[in-house]
């Protein structure tokens, strides 16, 4: 294996300054690469969750009065220190959740975008002005902050997801409690780490327990969600999952932010570049091992392309580079567990059965790595719709339809329950526009010639229908880290009433 530069669990850890943290607790962490110990760390109880939620509540009380700009700072910093500790957490993000080296490192330079934007963001929090319909008088929007914020993740982006959150909801002028994944609670320490270091970079203006974590299972994240002293819960991970915190958060009138399952697709129109095309749907259905939920899991190729495309990705499928994720030469990793080697099989097994003419699945590098999960990405060919190509198999499954009308592909593409990211390959122009119109794709996301994975911070991200609704990340996000006051000022020696109401009262 070519590695890089000695990059082993324990140089790693030593180097972010977590190896006595992760040395004992009742929560064992397993590397999904090679199945082998890498850590064990201690879970909170109900009576610690509730400590640190009052911590919480007393942080935001300080945090709120610091002038935003200068909140802009703390995040500046804990910028400047990813970018110190960028290749060590990129590799235990690697070690941790199984994915290849580049995409560790990946996930930590959006860590480091969103610190820059969020930067930025500290000096532009604008609220409007409004023309008052009543003579002498101003009307304004203010944002302000909204109080402690609650950060549940998923194991697949087990940091990046964290600092899409937790950097806005800093400058936003919020206090974070962070509930990551069983799967992935190294990396949360490792980056509570960072934060701390950063609090002691930026001074006293930092309150103690500014930002803290939850670490335990989906029972502590519920006793967080329930709790009424957090009026933002932002949660990452299934929809089944979304299923149980949505109506908890709702039924107390919280605000909650979804970012769930996908089940995404890229249609390839006869005017495509197949070059692009082919790049853009290897890379969405087999990069993190097709644990993204931006994963190309569904593409609808035109009659005129298809036997030019499908052969070629059947047998690219044939030389995939599977293997340890910190080698170079890897394009595939593990999946994360044996739970989720068994819902792919189930997944083929089903489709099987329906005549499905399948290329890949089943088990890859078993002797070299009894215990961990590496697969065989799998091609579906079929004609009909089998009831789990409408649902999210978090593996690398792709399914390829034919198509010979744009309008039917696009009404096929949007006839799954979720709605975050989609893609076309064309280069005809109506096409292209068609796609993105009102009638087009019903997609959070829907890209023109580049795939359905890998968004940038700066746009807004999330997704619709079963993907929630939630948005996280760029564009005006960030105002669902706040809440919105209007102020009506008057500078008048009169009280004149809206709608032009008389109201007179006798004295
Ligand atoms: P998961 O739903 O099993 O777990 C996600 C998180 O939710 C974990 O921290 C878990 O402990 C917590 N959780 C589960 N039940 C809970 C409950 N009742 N109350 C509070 N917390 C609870 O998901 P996973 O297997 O870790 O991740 C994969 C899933 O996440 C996929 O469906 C993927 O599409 C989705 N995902 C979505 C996005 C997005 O932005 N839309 C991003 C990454 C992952």
């Amino acid at each position: 294996m070519r590695d890089h530069g000695g990059l082993d669990i324990h140089s790693v850890l030593n180097d972010l300054g977590i190896t006595g943290e992760v040395s004992a607790g009742d929560l064992v962490v397993h590397s999904p690469a090679d199945g082998a110990k890498i850590g064990a760390v201690k879970t909170h109880s109900a009576t610690d969750c509730d400590k640190i939620i009052a911590q919480s509540v007393k942080a935001f009380k300080e945090w709120r009065n610091v002038p935003a700009p200068r909140r802009g700072e703390l995040v500046r910093i804990l910028g400047e220190i990813l970018r110190e500790k960028k290749e060590a957490l990129g590799a235990l993000v690697t070690l941790e959740c199984g994915k290849i080296y580049q995409e560790g490192l990946g996930e930590v330079q959006e860590m480091i975008d969103i610190c820059d934007f969020a930067v930025g963001l500290s000096r532009q929090l604008y609220g409007l002005t409004i023309a008052s319909e009543r003579p002498g008088h101003k009307m304004r929007e203010y944002w302000q902050p909204m109080g402690p914020v609650g950060i549940i993740s998923a194991f697949n982006f087990p940091v990046a997801v964290w600092s899409w959150n937790s950097a806005l909801a800093l400058v936003c002028g919020d206090s974070l409690i962070w509930k990551p994944s069983e799967k992935t609670p190294l990396t949360a320490l490792a980056c509570q780490k960072l934060f701390e270091d950063a609090c002691k970079r930026f001074g006293d203006d930092a309150p103690v327990h500014l930002s803290q974590l939850l670490i335990g299972e989906a029972d502590i994240g519920e006793q967080m969600v329930r709790d009424t002293r957090m009026p933002v819960i932002s949660a990452t991970g299934s929809t089944a999952m979304g299923r149980k915190v949505a109506p908890i958060v709702a039924e107390r009138f919280g605000r909650s932010i979804l970012e769930l399952g996908g089940n995404n697709a890229i249609i390839v129109a006869p005017s495509a570049d197949l070059d692009l095309a082919f790049q853009g749907i290897v890379f969405g259905a087999v990069g993190t091992c097709g644990q993204r939920c931006t994963s190309t899991r569904r593409i609808f190729v035109h009659d005129d392309v298809y036997d030019q495309l499908v052969p070629r990705i059947k047998k690219a499928y044939g030389g995939l580079s599977l293997g340890h994720p910190m080698a170079a030469e890897t394009l595939v990793g593990p999946l994360i567990d044996k739970a989720s080697f068994d819902l792919m099989e189930a997944a083929l097994d089903k489709v099987r059965t329906k005549g499905a003419n399948i290329i890949g699945g089943g088990r890859a590098l078993a002797d070299q790595y009894p215990d961990a999960y590496y697969v065989n990405p799998a091609v579906v060919e079929m004609d009909g719709v089998a009831d789990n190509v409408m649902e999210e198999t978090f593996a690398p499954i792709l399914y390829v339809f034919r198509y010979s009308d744009l309008d039917d592909a696009i009404t096929r593409q949007n006839a799954v329950p979720q709605g975050l990211s989609s893609a076309i390959f064309t280069r005809d122009v109506l096409e292209a526009e068609l796609f993105t119109c009102e009638a087009g794709s019903d997609c959070g996301i829907a890209n023109v010639n580049i795939g359905t994975s890998g968004a940038e911070i700066g746009g807004a991200f999330g997704g619709e229908k079963e993907t929630g609704g939630g948005r996280e990340s760029g564009s005006d996000a960030w105002k669902g880290d706040m809440r919105r006051m209007t102020s009506t000022l008057n500078y008048s020696k009169e009280l004149p009433l809206a709608q032009g109401i008389k109201f007179s009262v006798g004295e």
